[in-house]
This record gives C-alpha cells, structure tokens and sequence, in this order.
C-alpha cells in the first residue's frame, strides 16, 4: 500500500502553484516572472539576484544526492530539516484530529511544529538511569490508528544515544501505517550506516539530513528530506515555490566541492576525538555526576548542581545548554565540542567548580 493513503487526501489531490520557474522553458529575454531586469549586486561569480532561484537546484541537488549516495528523485532541499519536519506535519496530519510520536527527552522542534499544526504530541518517555535505552515494544504502544508520523532522532539530541539498530524492525512493524521519520542530523559523528540504505526495503521510510551540523553551514539553512519518491512529491507540492535563497546554494554547492569535503571529514574525526576526550576529563571532575555516552557532536552531562556549573561557566565566557528543567534531565547540561581551545577553556572553568 502506498503511505500517500495516510497523507492528507486534499493535498494529495492539490494542484501545485504554477511557479514561473517550474515551466521548464528557457529563453534569453525573461519576462515571466514579475522580477525586475536589472541585477543590483551584479556579482559576476553567481546567477542575478534579480531573479528567481530554480525551485530544486539541479547542480545542489545531484552534488546532495551524491553524497547521501541516493536517487535524486528521492531527495527534496529545504531551508534546513526544521522545514521538512514542518512540512511532514502539515502533509501527513489532520490538524486537531491525527497524532505524532517522538522521543523524549529528544529534539524540541518535534513537539513545536506538532503543536503548531495543532497536531497531537505523544511522548516515548526515554529514561536517563537505563542510558536512555529504547523499548520497541513501548512505542509502538503508542501507535494508533491516527498515529501519522513517528520521529526517531537517531544520534539522539540532546542525550546522544543511536538508534540505528531498531530502525529496520520499526520501519516494518508501522508499515502501511506510519511513516517512520529518521532524523540523521549528527550521523556523521556516529560511525553508523545512514538509514538512507533501507529505504528500498520500506515506504514508509524518510530520513532528515542537514548541511547544518557536519558541514558547518548552519546558517545557510540546507535540510534534506529524502523519502520514496511519492512523498517527496507530496512535499516538494506543498512547499512553497522557492524554498532555497540563491546565497545559501552558492554556499551548499562551495561545501561539496571535494577539498572542502576532505576538510569536513578532518574536522568530523577531530571532534570525535575532542568528544571522548572531554568525555574522559569531564567524567573526572568532582563537580559532574554522569557524563552520558554520546554518538553526536555534544555531550549530555549531570552535574552535583547544574545552576552552579552553568553560571560558572558563563563567568568564563561560555554559554552551554540548559536542560535541567526538562523531566528526567534534572541538573543536566549540554556541551558543544567546540575547538580544543573551546574545550580546554570548559575544563579549566569547570576544575574549580565546588561540588
Ligand atoms: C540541529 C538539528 C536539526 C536542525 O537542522 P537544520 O537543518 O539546521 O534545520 C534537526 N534535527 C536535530 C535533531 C537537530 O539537532
């Protein structure tokens, strides 16, 4: 069965927005699109800002799905995955009516962009004393039959753990049902198998990829949302008409060039070993309780008092995130690996925290 029976039957039946640049003709003098003639920035490196950018980027999109090693048909770019996971919510669930399921703790967009479309946000409570483990068998008992969407955060932000190994039996066990999304946006410092690789095996699969984390372009907004092609069309028909600024694909398209390719797989392996060695030196400190394993770019600490650790280190000119309020996570903080200056300078403020 396709999952576009789950999708809502309206939008499948929508007639996308005839954007001018989705007419696929081509002609010197273009006066299709309501843009003004002249290109005030006239950079010469780039195409005129004057006009429309093409919807999907050819060029990006090829280079994208070259290096998720995936169909181009399956692929749809948007301004960053916190735009698919809004697109997703919006194709998939009737607002007031269907239901999501994600982890908790996990990534709070999930839950914001649930609520936003009026969605109905059921939790997977994770629990911190067990590492965070996920029972199968507890979420899928929280599937029903308005169940649309089921976000697996996989490494898990904010607390680190992969989920890879349950992706294939999940996938199968919601089949027809549910589709399983996958967000992948640390797997590059996870030493794991993208769940790209499953997706001939199930239609109900879609991975969350982003140019945001490992390729350090967080603020040119590039998200990937790469599914069977039936949703990626669905998507790509909801989305509005030009999703991606011309500055952020001359941006997109510099990172995949191969040196630069090289460098970010130099930096991936530097932040690896940055992670576990802090993992080690935090660990040791009088003030930390538990330093939880991480398969991301962070890690996720207890302290004897994380209000204390916050503000100290704060006092040192660094500022970390808060989760000490969120259920289970009390005193918990999570670090960034920044440089080995970064992380030098988070030990040397936090040795002389009093426990
Ligand atoms: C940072 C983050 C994202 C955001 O990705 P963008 O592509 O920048 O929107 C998505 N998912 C998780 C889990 C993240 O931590």
């Amino acid at each position: 069965m396709s999952l576009l029976q789950r999708a809502r039957p309206e939008l499948v039946a929508l007639k996308p927005y005839a954007s001018a640049r989705r007419s696929g003709f081509k002609a010197r003098i273009r006066l299709d699109a309501n843009e003004l003639p002249w290109d005030e920035l006239d950079d010469e490196r780039s195409e005129s800002i004057n006009r429309y950018p093409e919807p999907q980027p050819e060029r990006l999109r090829e280079r994208i799905a070259a290096l998720y090693g995936i169909a181009a048909e399956r692929l749809w770019i948007g301004r960053g995955s916190d735009e698919a996971i809004d697109l997703l919510l919006r194709a998939f669930c009737r607002a007031g009516h269907d239901n999501v399921v994600a982890l908790a703790p996990s990534f709070g967009m999930y839950r914001i962009g649930a609520t936003v479309h009026d969605a109905r946000f059921r939790a997977v409570t994770l629990d911190p004393s067990a590492d965070f483990a996920l029972d199968h068998d507890a979420l899928l008992a929280r599937i029903d039959a308005d169940t649309k969407l089921v976000f697996l955060c996989s490494p898990n932000n904010p607390s680190g753990t992969l989920f890879h190994q349950h992706i294939d039996s999940l996938a199968s066990a919601l089949a027809s049902r549910a589709l399983l999304v996958v967000d992948e946006a640390y797997i590059e410092f996870a030493d794991a198998v993208s769940a790209c690789g499953l997706l001939d095996r199930h239609a109900n699969l879609a991975v969350l990829r982003t140019l945001s984390k490992a390729h350090g372009l967080a603020g040119a907004r590039i998200g990937s949302l790469i599914a069977d092609e039936e949703i990626v069309d669905l998507v790509a028909r909801i989305a509005p008409p030009y999703p991606l600024p011309a500055p952020s694909v001359r941006a997109g398209l510099r990172v995949l060039e191969p040196a630069a390719l090289e460098r970010t797989r130099e930096r991936i392996a530097l932040l690896v070993r940055e992670r576990e060695r802090m993992r080690a030196m935090l660990a040791n400190l009088p003030a930390v309780r538990k330093v939880w394993p991480s398969f991301g770019n962070f890690l996720l600490l207890r302290f004897a008092d994380s209000r204390r650790a916050f503000e100290r280190l704060l006092a040192h000119d660094i500022l970390v995130r808060d989760f000490s309020s969120q259920p289970g996570l009390d005193n918990c903080l999570r670090i960034s690996i920044g440089t080995q200056a970064d992380n030098d300078a988070v030990l040397a403020a936090l040795a002389g925290a009093p426990s």
